[in-house]
């Protein structure tokens, strides 16, 4: 009838993974990517079989923070691609596929096929955990993946900035109307601690993603420092909870991992 509503895209049957948790950003550059590594380890730390999908097709920075770049993956008898594995993690990302140039002509449907390539011609095996490593923003390819793929929730990471956050909460809105649970939202760079004076400093503003939590009755899952320790550790592919494990952004890492 006229009324019926469109049928929803099929969901992609992916056996063996328990739960698929995306992690998601309105805008670049807040941090996602350093995010989904350092929770993905998280939930490693404490014994669970993890997977981080490196959805970026654009931005593909998995193989740098996992300290992959460069390599690429053999193909087993079944011609299904073996992750590769750095860290304990299973990686899988466009950037062991192909070189970065390549992928910025594609179009929607180009990404989506590469998107279901990454997720279903891969011997992922028995998964706890399946990080999704999302495209920034609210956009077609993205609203596709959250239909297609059986994602068990969300995370949202944003700084404390209002550009940021207006942004977070459409990301917030989009994941209701595809009817993806929000675990919470990160708040990252939250604020500078001054290795000199050991005074903070909240550059982007104080509390922006906490407040926001509560206005929208999100749960809150912590909130990470911009940190020199992270950004180094991050883009040189040494995870800060790999490397430092004792430090105090570290614990934090491990305690929103906690929560997933
Ligand atoms: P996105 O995935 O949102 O584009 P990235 O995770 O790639 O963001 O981070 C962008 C840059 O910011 C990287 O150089 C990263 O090392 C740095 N960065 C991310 N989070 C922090 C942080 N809490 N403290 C310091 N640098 C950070």
């Amino acid at each position: 009838s006229l009324h019926r509503m469109p049928p929803p895209p099929n969901k992609l049957k992916l056996d063996g993974i328990d739960r698929i948790i995306a992690v998601s950003s309105a805008k670049g550059g807040v941090g996602k990517s350093t995010s989904a590594v350092n929770i993905a380890l998280g939930l490693s730390s404490e014994g669970k079989s993890v997977g981080i999908l490196d959805a970026d097709i654009f931005g593909p920075s998995i193989p740098l923070m996992m300290d992959l770049k460069g390599q690429r993956p053999y193909t087993n008898e079944n011609n299904l691609m073996i992750p590769l594995i750095n860290y304990g993690i299973k990686c899988m990302s466009m950037g062991f596929l192909v070189e970065d140039e390549d992928a910025l002509v594609w179009r929607g449907p180009m990404v989506m096929g590469a998107l279901e390539k990454l997720l279903k011609q891969v011997d992922w095996g028995h998964l706890d955990y399946l990080v999704i490593d999302l495209p920034p923003g609210t956009g077609d390819a993205i609203l596709t993946i959250c239909q297609r793929v059986p994602l068990s929730g969300a995370v949202i990471i944003s700084t404390p900035q209002d550009v940021a956050l207006l942004d977070a909460v459409r990301g917030v809105k989009m994941f209701g109307q595809v009817g993806v649970p929000i675990i919470g939202i990160v708040e990252n760079m939250s604020h500078f601690d001054c290795p000199h004076c050991h005074e903070k400093s909240f550059i982007f503003g104080a509390d922006g993603a906490k407040n926001t939590a509560k206005k929208m009755g999100i749960n809150y899952l912590g909130d990470v420092p911009i940190q020199l320790e992270i950004r180094e550790t991050s883009d040189s592919g040494k995870p800060i909870t790999v490397t430092k494990p004792e430090s105090s952004s570290s614990l934090i890492y491990k305690q929103i991992s906690k929560q997933i």
